[in-house]
């Protein structure tokens, strides 16, 4: 579907309509028979039939190119008014700019919910200029809790909301989680205390072995003391002898 002509400020070359709708091209696309068409309008034609509409000529969906660029460039430029102009916008810019004039026009509706500034659920369709002032009063607008209980309620809900009863349901979860990391703290103090007792028997047993491995070594180099002391001992008394031995030569 293309741009309706009306709003279109100054001439539009018969060049730039539609061969289907006769409005001004929207996503243009040209035929081999250099008819152009919006890209809609040329995809719904051909599911029925298998030819330009304007010459009849054969046309497959294949064969569709996008427009001469003199052509796009002579689209591109054509002023056009806002889509808005019935509700008082009367904003007019080139057709390549328009999207982003109407992405941000004041007259524009918008649901109050795809905004963000409030729960999905709020029905309101409102002018994006008029937004600011129905959030003060939108019903779906979440807030504070007035009174100070820290909770963020939707105005819708406000006149429900009773603090004492928040406030006390709050608490009962904190008792709960309360408990339950306790549980869990008491369960891990015994697995560690299990532990514990588990490496002091390991350690003591430990000691045990290297107090034996002490005494096997002590009992060892006592042996070797003994044995190397012997050989000393031994080897002065041949040395006396000999010693006589020689005196007695000496003598003689
Ligand atoms: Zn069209
Ligand atoms: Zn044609
Ligand atoms: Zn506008
Ligand atoms: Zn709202
Ligand atoms: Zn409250």
């Amino acid at each position: 579907m293309g741009y309706d002509l009306e709003r279109f400020v100054g001439y539009v070359n018969e060049g730039l309509l539609c061969c289907v709708c006769r409005d001004v091209l929207e996503r243009p696309l040209q035929a081999p028979c250099e008819h152009a068409y919006c890209d809609a309008c040329i995809s719904s034609w051909l599911i029925h039939h298998h030819s330009c509409p304007e010459d009849r000529l054969p046309l497959d969906i294949s064969t569709l190119r996008p427009l001469h660029r003199y052509m796009r460039n002579d689209l591109s430029r054509l002023q056009i008014r806002c889509v808005n102009s019935g509700q008082g916008c009367d904003a007019v810019c080139c057709l390549e700019t328009l999207h982003t004039h109407e992405d941000e026009c004041p007259f524009t509706f918008i649901s109050c919910s795809s905004t963000g500034t409030t729960a999905l659920c709020c029905p309101v369709q409102v002018e994006r200029r008029g937004l600011e002032s129905h959030l003060l009063e939108c019903e779906f607008r979440s807030r504070a809790c007035p009174s100070g209980c820290g909770h963020t309620l939707l105005s819708v809900d406000q006149s429900q909301h009773n603090c004492v009863a928040e406030l006390r349901t709050e608490l009962e979860l904190l008792r709960f989680d309360v408990i339950s990391v306790s549980a869990e703290m008491l369960g891990k103090r015994r697995h560690m205390v299990q532990k514990e007792s588990m490496l002091k028997s390991e350690v003591e047993d430990l000691k045990g072995q290297v107090s034996r491995v002490m005494c096997d070594v002590g009992l060892h180099q006592e042996d070797r003391t003994i044995r190397r002391e012997g050989s000393r001992k031994a080897r002065p008394r041949s040395l006396t002898l000999d010693c006589i031995k020689s005196r007695e030569v000496t003598v003689i």
